[in-house]
């Protein structure tokens, strides 16, 4: 049996697979189109019947290249990029959801997640119920109706932190004959491994992590190829009866475990459009090549910021999983045990205007719409990017209004705490 690979190297090896005399290093095919030498050649692809390369909204060799790594650090069957993450998770319940469909989802959830699943889709006729994923069994199942379609939920949740029980998800997904669909994004495939737990589909927004570097927006979905769509026939007609645009596939029967991933490619990619470009799955590929050194500092940092915050008596509250006394921290042991990533919560006494005069007197830490950057950065959602929600309404949200968001990076552990004391000094 050929050895299994770990993370790390496929982190650095896993994607492009250069031939003799190509270039060793992931090419950028800067080009929308691709070349044949007669017309039945590019007919044939046109019907899905030979597969390669047209155009580059279908598909292109480096988002291909990128899109294979990233499937197999999630241990998946295939995957596709996107051009950001709001893209991902829209593609990903669209592929399966239409007007008159519902799906399930958990309440702490991002809010650009939010907004496009309680406004954008229901305006498309989709419905979504959103539920306290601590809740039990029966109160999340309470939730679903005979029109369900989809559980979805974030491995940690942004900002709340909140850490999900994947497999107690997956359990009634399944129980219900629907897929459990993941946004790993916090915690990456590094510290996470979804389909080990029972998840069928997962998004990223590679813009954190996976880049790193704050220089690149982008998204990708992927397959575990694991959910079995004919055995729930009529939930999933896409999948699993006639497309008309091409005449008359089923991608079941053509594609099998790739059936998924295959319709949201030809199918969805073809007909809206949102591509990543392969300029931009470049730099995520270089961000992919050390993303496991990064999660590691970003986790190790994070931890001592934690610790200190934790001591610390101007602190009023702190969230994050690697604290023995946190809500999640039994979660975050099962199932991120190497850590979980770089972003914590907490909320300074004095409330919200303390907050605020902390936040602007840092001096390593930016104040930016961000998080999982390789530099250390911090956010008051209740200022920002919640604003015009009232404090009864941020409460409601899981966003306390002295909520600071802190995405601890990779500098020196000592140097961003010292930072953290100075501006503490000066807040009170
Ligand atoms: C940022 C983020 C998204 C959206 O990603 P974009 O790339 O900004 O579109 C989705 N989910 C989570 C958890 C995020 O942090």
């Amino acid at each position: 049996m050929e050895r299994k690979q770990s993370r790390e190297t496929i982190c650095v090896q896993a994607g492009w697979q250069p031939k003799k005399g190509e270039p060793r290093v992931l090419p950028i095919y800067q080009s929308t189109t691709f070349k044949y030498d007669t017309s039945e050649q590019m007919g044939r692809m046109f019907d899905l019947e030979e597969s390669g390369y047209f155009y580059t909204r279908l598909q292109n060799p480096t988002n291909d290249a990128v899109a294979s790594k990233i499937a197999a650090l999630e241990g998946g069957v295939g995957a596709m990029l996107t051009s950001s993450g709001q893209a991902a998770s829209f593609y990903a319940i669209f592929n399966i959801c239409s007007a008159g469909d519902h799906f399930v989802c958990t309440s702490a959830i991002y809010g650009g997640t939010f907004n496009l699943f309680a406004v954008t889709l229901e305006k498309l006729g989709i419905e979504v119920s959103f539920v306290d994923q601590d809740a039990c069994d029966e109160k999340i199942l309470a939730a679903f109706r005979p029109n369900t379609k989809a559980l979805f939920g974030e491995t940690i949740a942004n900002p709340g932190l909140a850490v999900l029980d994947i497999e107690k998800m997956a359990r009634i997904a399944h129980s219900q004959g629907v897929p459990l669909i993941v946004d790993n994004t916090f915690a990456t495939p590094i510290n996470c491994h979804p389909f080990e737990w029972g998840a069928d589909i997962v998004i990223h927004s590679t813009t954190k992590y996976m880049d790193g570097h704050a220089s690149t927006v982008g998204g990708a979905i992927v397959d575990s190829g694991n959910f079995d769509w004919d055995a729930h026939k009529d939930k999933f007609s896409g999948l699993t009866t006639p497309d008309e645009s091409y005449h008359g596939l089923i991608y079941t029967q053509s594609f099998g475990k790739m059936a998924y991933i295959t319709k949201a490619t030809v199918q969805l990619m073809r007909d809206l459009g949102s591509i990543q470009s392969p300029n931009n799955a470049f730099i995520i590929n270089l961000g992919l090549e050390t993303l496991h050194l990064r999660m590691a500092r970003h986790c190790e940092n994070a931890q001592k910021v934690a610790e200190y915050l934790q001591k610390d008596e101007r602190v009023a509250w702190i969230h994050y999983c690697g604290l023995k006394e946190d809500k999640y921290y039994e979660l975050g042991q099962k199932y991120l045990p190497n850590g979980s990533c770089g972003v914590l919560t907490f909320g300074l006494k004095g409330g919200r205007d303390n907050s605020i005069r902390f936040m602007d007197n840092l001096q390593l830490a930016a104040i930016v719409t961000h998080v999982a950057d390789a530099r250390t950065s911090v956010l008051h959602p209740a200022s920002h990017t919640h604003r015009q929600l009232s404090d009864e309404q941020l409460i409601a949200a899981g966003v306390a209004p002295d909520l600071i968001r802190f995405s601890v990076g990779i500098e020196n552990a000592d140097d961003i705490i010292a930072d953290i004391e100075q501006a503490l000094e000066k807040a009170y």
